[in-house]
């Protein structure tokens, strides 16, 4: 029998359209990681989260034109993968949340991936998929783990956006502005977006389906990672950044809650719902969680690409110690006061490169952060980089 592993690589293939930590600020004390999912700011459009790309190098997906993979040319060799049972939760929500929206919106939210002047994939819609399991839920509508009904029976994650509660959260611009973006990525680091299509009431994103799940679950469930662990998700997140980056896009939103884990364990960027398309690298707003906030954001200064930077020290730190470096949770204030300080204190279990890592990445001047190419040279990452492994932006 075929596994979902197995089946995914085709996809893939086929190009479809630890130790224990102490509290930052002490030395000896000796403190269990209490990990609590930060929600992002209230007013955060979780809109286009998990996403996906086999291969930055592959041309863009096109379903409707592809042969079936030769393991699936036949009935007789479908993949028979258990994509578990479908609780009927989209009847029973469509039923009950939203309404059809109508005028300028519901003009902004037919989102159709068929009618892409740059990308068109084959139309689609729900009767299109076998329903499995729910993968999760979130804050416009359910995922589900889908199938599509047609040899080579491509597996997805399928999530869903009510229209009116995009419309009433007021994001239904940026809900396309992140459908646009994320249409346009592909790298294996960053969840794929395969194709989009939408109904009265819904848009639905077909998205690359991480089957190891969320990487904060693992996280939390362990309160932190070896150094190995950490410098390889590092190593692939620069990586995903350096990309991004030479795309003009700023992510802005890295913590361990919008990342995502493919089946062999590999690090995915999902949810891009605070990144910015920016050809001018300069943006104001305010945004982003708190945690992982730069000094330039705390202090309300301009800030540009060089805040995926900081946060991916903050990432890399809270990796290995289990809690941001400038945590304060008794205070928000003091939060804020510790970042514009850079009040930076590393317990003594932390190895020497990956501190010297975590300090060169949370520096207070942006310009003086390591480049992200550096970080992909760093003897920490290198290190621990399974031999064999090219790095575009190292070389
Ligand atoms: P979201 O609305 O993107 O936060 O998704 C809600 C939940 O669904 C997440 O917390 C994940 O557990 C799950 N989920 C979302 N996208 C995927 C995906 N592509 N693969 C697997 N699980 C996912």
């Amino acid at each position: 029998m075929a596994t979902i592993g197995s089946v995914t690589r085709q996809i893939a293939a086929l190009e479809i359209s630890g130790p224990a930590s102490r509290a930052p600020g002490t030395t000896s004390s000796i403190i269990r990681p209490t990990h609590t999912k930060q929600a992002s700011q209230p007013n955060v459009a979780k809109l286009l989260t998990k996403f996906a790309a086999p291969n930055p190098h592959q041309s863009q997906i096109n379903l409707a034109n592809l042969p079936p993979p030769p393991s699936s040319r036949s009935e007789a060799t479908q993949p028979a993968i258990d994509i578990g049972r479908y609780d009927g939760g989209l009847e029973i929500e469509n039923e009950k949340r939203g309404d059809v929206v109508s005028g300028d919106a519901a003009a902004d939210l037919a989102l159709d991936s068929s009618l892409s002047r740059t990308y068109p994939t084959q139309e689609w819609s729900l009767h299109m998929f076998d329903m499995g399991r729910p993968l999760g839920k979130g804050k416009f509508g359910r995922v589900y783990m889908v199938r599509t009904k047609t040899a080579p029976n491509y597996i997805l994650a399928l999530k869903t956006l009510y229209k009116s509660e995009l419309v009433k959260n007021k994001v239904e611009k940026q809900t396309r502005r992140e459908i646009e973006i994320q249409q346009n990525l592909r790298h294996p680091n960053i969840v794929r977006l395969y194709g989009f299509f939408h109904d009265a009431k819904r848009i639905f994103l077909m998205i690359e389906y991480a089957g190891k799940g969320e990487l904060y679950k693992h996280l939390s469930k362990l309160g932190s990672f070896s150094e190995k662990r950490s410098a390889r998700y590092i190593d692939q997140m620069a990586d995903a950044l350096v990309y991004l980056h030479g795309k003009h896009v700023i992510h802005r939103d890295i913590k361990p809650e919008n990342l995502l884990l493919g089946l062999n364990g590999e690090l995915k960027i999902a949810d891009f719902g605070w990144s910015v398309h920016a050809p001018g690298l300069r943006r104001m707003t305010l945004c982003g969680t708190l945690d992982y906030l730069p000094p330039e954001m705390v202090e309300g200064k301009e800030h540009n690409e060089k805040v995926d930077y900081w946060a991916l020290g903050v990432l890399t730190y809270e990796f290995m110690i289990g809690a941001p470096p400038f945590e304060d949770r008794g205070s928000v204030n003091n939060t804020y006061r510790r970042i514009a300080k850079v009040d930076l204190k590393f317990p003594a279990t932390l190895s020497a490169d990956a501190k010297d890592l975590i300090s060169k990445l949370l520096q207070y001047e942006p310009r003086d952060r390591l480049p992200l190419t550096e970080v992909l040279r760093h003897p920490w990452i290198v290190k621990y980089r399974p031999k064999g492994t090219v790095r575009d932006g190292s070389v």
